[in-house]
């Protein structure tokens, strides 16, 4: 069995006659002492059903954790490498060969030293302690219309191990979103460039979640991220939840609710829905473990950013489009001139001289450049119209 589009688990149910269910566990857990992430995880499986309801004893598994880019775990943009041990523990039970790896941030002429993120995330030190394979995700094979990392075919199952953050880009990077670091190398570029419209691009996201859906996806939100995310811009959030689930529409329909957006903000999540491949009606998830009602969690602060014109209708949108504007902007005392947003940039409209020059004519409001940041140097302004409604 190997992962195709129509995922694995499904196949896996359809040969058991089971049922099929939009359920997604929520589970608390107070930090990343490993004793606690280790039962917080079973606990968040164990709700589903056990992990025997979504991976097949004996078989290979692709773990893929969000590893965007080289920062500690302590800095909550990659998920943490308690939680991926805690898979590979459970999976070893069930005798399952496992796999671990992810396509860290790669944009322009610039590749993310996949060494270092693996070093600095601390993930090669649990698959070194664990005796797992890490591999990197440099050879492809044209899937649909993307190239993804062939580790997929060599796979019978995977595993996402997402983040639980906002997103410049997209408002929020959780179980869809996470699968795009599936895509090979530069083309990810490509990508950001070609459908540099949040609409769009939630359209390709959601392409690629068609062509290569988890078996199993587990939320990292024990220390999560509010404000402009993914990456060094955001700020940390306790939060202190995993959250579990195969279907990933579902699972970011309740990261959504407990981030307090409305799920209709939510580009991709309404996207999937929309072409049958999750449920985003929270009145049709069920959820076990914590009532998120009753936790009473302030919501998400969210990122300063372009994605907040697309809450206006269609027509206002267009008229107001040219006049309501995010920029990015060189925060210069952060700045260490690493050059790294201007090899990173898809529309080459960063020049570095004794500062940063950004080239707005050019600018698509992608925030690759914020995201790649090390230092979080590059913050958002507004147009005055932008800044006069309040958005
Ligand atoms: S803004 Fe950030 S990425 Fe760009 S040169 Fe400065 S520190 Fe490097
Ligand atoms: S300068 Fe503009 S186009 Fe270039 S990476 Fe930053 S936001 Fe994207």
């Amino acid at each position: 069995m190997r992962i195709k589009g129509d995922g694995s688990i499904r196949r896996f149910y359809e040969e058991e006659n089971r049922p099929l269910y939009s359920k997604v566990s929520v589970v608390k857990c107070a930090g990343y002492e490993p004793a606690g992430v280790e039962l917080a995880v079973r606990n968040t499986v164990n709700l589903l059903g056990g992990i025997t309801n979504f991976i097949k004893p004996g078989s290979r598994v692709l773990v893929k954790p969000n590893l965007l880019m080289s920062k500690g775990p302590e800095c909550a943009i990659t998920t943490h490498p308690e939680v991926v041990r805690a898979v590979i523990h459970i999976l070893k039970e069930i005798n399952c060969q496992v796999i671990a790896g992810d396509g860290p941030s790669v944009w322009g002429k610039y590749i993310e030293n996949v060494d270092q993120v693996y070093d600095l995330t601390g993930i090669r030190k649990v698959c070194r302690e664990e005796d797992v394979r890490l591999v990197t995700f440099d050879k492809r094979r044209m899937r649909a219309k993307f190239p993804l990392t062939t580790w997929l075919d060599e796979c019978d199952h995977l595993i996402s191990l997402p983040k639980f953050k906002t997103h410049e880009f997209t408002l929020l990077t959780g179980a869809i979103k996470n699968l795009f670091g599936l895509v090979s190398g530069t083309y990810k570029t490509e990508l950001h460039k070609d459908y540099f419209e949040p609409p769009e691009f939630a359209k390709i996201l959601v392409d690629i979640y068609q062509e290569a859906r988890p078996a199993l996806t587990i939320i990292d939100g024990i220390l999560a991220m509010e404000g402009d995310g993914p990456a060094t811009s955001g700020k940390l959030r306790a939060l202190g939840l995993l959250l579990g689930g195969a279907d990933c529409v579902a699972l970011d329909t309740v990261m959504a609710k407990i981030m307090g957006i409305s799920n209709q903000e939510v580009l991709a999540t309404k996207e999937a829905a929309r072409r049958g491949l999750g449920e985003n009606q929270l009145s049709r998830i069920k959820i076990e473990g914590e009532d998120i009602d009753k936790l009473n969690i302030r919501p998400f602060i969210l990122p300063v950013n372009s994605v907040k014109i697309n809450k206006l209708p269609l027509a206002v949108k267009k008229i107001l489009k040219s006049l309501i504007r995010y920029y990015p902007y060189c925060l210069d005392p952060k700045c260490i001139h690493c050059g790294r947003c201007v090899k990173v940039c898809p529309r080459q409209c960063i020049r570095l001289s004794a500062r940063i020059h950004f080239d707005y004519k050019k600018c698509i409001a992608c925030f690759c450049c914020q995201e790649s940041c090390p230092e979080a140097a590059i913050g958002v302004k507004k147009s005055i119209l932008a800044k006069i409604i309040g958005l």
